[in-house]
Parts: structure tokens; sequence; C-alpha cells
């Protein structure tokens, strides 16, 4: 049990270049636990969470990128039978939880709340390996072990039946609810 939630605590988010700095936003947690669910997963590991201005351009970043907001990591996911997700599962999973900022890494991935927080622009999905910025989707259909869905009987929708006339013709049939 971590001090910030169930599976996160508050060093993990800290700045690596020793200033002690570390915020996290509030959704970033909440988002961090719903993957966590989603994925099932061992354990997350956060290679990068918060970097001063400073450690951002030192690491190559920019002084301004999501890091520096406290609104992004840099995570591996651990699965519960061994091994770790690929970026690409990561990924997928991170843009149903509904991230904003997603970008694929050797062996990791990025993911950042650009979407609802204060940000230069509110949607970034894309590969930090090869530089393409502009990927349209990661979702491949994959079934994560801790989707619910899954089971779930599907819902019985509402019908209605409704008659219609028009030109002196009736028309009628069962109208399903949307
Ligand atoms: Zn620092
Ligand atoms: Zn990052």
């Amino acid at each position: 049990m971590g001090n910030l939630s169930a599976h996160f605590d508050k060093s993990e988010f800290r700045c690596q270049c020793g200033c002690g700095g570390e915020n996290p936003s509030k959704l970033l947690i909440e988002r961090l636990e719903k993957l966590f669910d989603l994925m099932d997963a061992k354990s997350i590991i956060i290679t990068s969470g918060y970097r001063c201005p400073k450690y951002s351009v030192k690491v190559g970043g920019f002084s301004s990128d999501a890091h520096t907001c406290n609104i992004a990591v840099d995570i591996i996911v651990n699965k519960k039978g061994g091994g770790t997700y690929a970026a690409e599962d990561i990924a997928e999973a991170a843009e149903r939880i509904g991230f904003g900022g997603i970008g694929l890494m050797n062996g990791a991935c990025h993911v950042d709340n650009r979407d609802c927080e204060t940000y230069i622009n509110n949607h970034w999905f894309g590969d930090e390996r090869d530089g393409r910025n502009y990927i349209k989707t990661f979702q491949r259909g994959t079934v994560f072990p801790g989707e619910k869905s899954v089971d779930k009987p599907a819902e019985k929708k509402k019908t209605v039946k409704v008659t219609l006339t028009y030109d002196d013709h009736e028309y009628s049939g069962l109208l399903e609810e949307m």
C-alpha cells in the first residue's frame, strides 16, 4: 500500500536529479490505478515521474514538457504470470483509460494527462523510438485480464412498436433504444 493510493507511493514520482521535487496530479494517480486494474498488473514501475525543468533538458526533454508539469510518467508494467507487457500493450490500455498523451518507448511507455490538465496541446500519440508523432490509435482488440466487460451478459435493450403513416401507407416496426 503506497501513501498516495493502493499501489503508488509519492517517492516513486520524485525527480531523479536529487532536487526532491514531486507533486503528482490526483488524476494521474487515479488513471494509473485504473491501468493497474485493467491490465491486472503485478506491479507498475515508474522509471521517470516528475522532472524539474533543468533535469528534463539534461535527459533530452524540454524544460516545459509534461514531466515538468507533474502530469506524466514513464512506466514498465509487470505481469502477474511473470515478464513485462510490451510498450504497445501499455499504450493500448492507456488509450482505453483515456490518457491523452501516450508515447511508445523501449519496453516502457510514456503516459500523460494532457487531455484534462493545463498543457500546451491536448493530444499526442507517438513513438519515442522512431519519432513518429501522429499515431491514430493503439487499439488492436486486445482483451486485458482485468477487462470486466468480457463476462458481462449483453444488456437487453428496450424496444417500442411504432406505426407511421406516410403518403397513405402505413409503416410499422420495432424501434430499439440507443
Ligand atoms: Zn530535479
Ligand atoms: Zn515520458
